[in-house]
């Protein structure tokens, strides 16, 4: 049975999957980035962590068809190197691709972290088994990471850039963003940015981010239980407030899933996805949320009687990253 090995390389951890051929993920583990040591230990880390989980399954690194490498970028998809990845220091172009066939003797892709974790939804998570071709995902976290597979490929772009669908602006002249432009759906809408909507309504007053004037907060159950400490909020304490109808936590819930709606109709005009699901922070919050991006998509969207995408939860949760790494290693390697 030709089995594939998907790293998924982070600042923190590295978390290697073990996958076959059907996408069935057999075994996986987490080993901590020894990020300090540089390239070359981190390297012989990841390679070492491939190893030790082929070899506690009994098997051997003949049976890997492949290797597959999920990594932060910028990168040089074309030669598989890492020109840079911002929470590893003294990481400028790595050679990823080579070092990894150097030190495991296998054949090895590398890959935008995002667009694996979206591999890995695509293939063998909300996607498996079925019909679809064209398929988005993202993930709602620290900022919003996004994949886009168009006819079962990955969009790469002329130099591996696309499928940043985080940094769409919406609202011009609006928030800064972390990647230097201003008013991007990242900046609104990330599991982050919704905590610091929250925070800065109780502080300033609630204004719309679609315009209208600020109106003072009164009488709210989230600034009276987090007083004193509002930097403890959570996505998860706003959402649980927005369930209980407080009615500020349900207006940054709303435009939280109105902005990510508006996302989701912005691709449908251009790709058509079948799917596109979320992952990451607010994916916990079920159908609450689900049910919100999918009305405010009806709302938004034209009124050409096509289907639109199943807007879903993702289901892989941390593992995308390591089985969609391994799935871009079994696209590139397995015919
Ligand atoms: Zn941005």
């Amino acid at each position: 049975m030709p089995l594939f090995l998907g790293l998924d390389l982070g600042g923190t951890n590295i978390k290697v999957g073990l996958v076959d051929h059907t996408a069935k993920l057999i075994a996986q583990n987490s080993v901590v980035t020894p990020a300090e040591k540089g390239p070359d230990a981190v390297l012989a880390t990841m390679a070492q962590a491939a190893r030790d989980l082929v070899a506690k399954q009994g098997a051997t690194m003949d049976q890997v068809t492949a290797i597959g490498v999920g990594s932060p970028g910028p990168l040089d998809l074309k030669h598989g190197i890492v020109r840079k990845a911002p929470n590893l220091p003294h990481w400028v172009n790595v050679p990823v691709e080579a070092k990894i066939r150097e030190l495991t003797g296998r054949p090895c892709v590398l890959e935008n972290d995002a667009n694996a974790a979206a591999y890995g939804e695509f293939w063998a998570g909300a996607g498996k088994n079925s019909d679809i071709r064209h398929f988005i995902a993202f993930t709602l976290g620290t900022g919003i990471g996004s994949g886009i597979v168009v006819d079962g490929k990955i969009v790469h772009g002329a130099t591996g850039m696309a499928g940043e669908g985080g940094h769409i602006i919406i609202f011009p002249n609006g928030r800064l963003c972390g990647c230097g432009q201003h008013g991007c759906i990242e900046s609104y809408a990330s599991a982050t940015a919704t905590v610091k909507r929250t925070i800065e309504a109780i502080e300033k007053g609630w204004a719309s981010e679609f315009g209208g004037p600020r109106q003072p907060i009164s009488d709210n159950a989230l600034a009276k239980s987090f007083k004193g400490r509002l930097h403890e909020i959570t996505a998860k304490d706003i959402f649980d407030a927005a369930k209980s109808g407080d009615p500020l936590a349900t207006k940054i819930v709303d435009e939280t899933a109105e902005t990510l709606a508006l996302t989701c109709v912005t691709f449908s005009r251009i790709l058509e996805p079948q799917m596109i699901v979320f992952a990451g922070g607010m994916v916990f919050a079920g159908d609450f949320l689900f049910d919100k991006i999918r009305a405010f998509y009806e709302k938004h969207t034209w009124s050409v009687p096509v289907p639109g995408p199943k807007i879903l939860p993702a289901v892989l949760g941390n593992d995308a990253g390591a089985i969609g790494a391994a799935g871009v290693a079994y696209a590139k390697f397995a015919q």
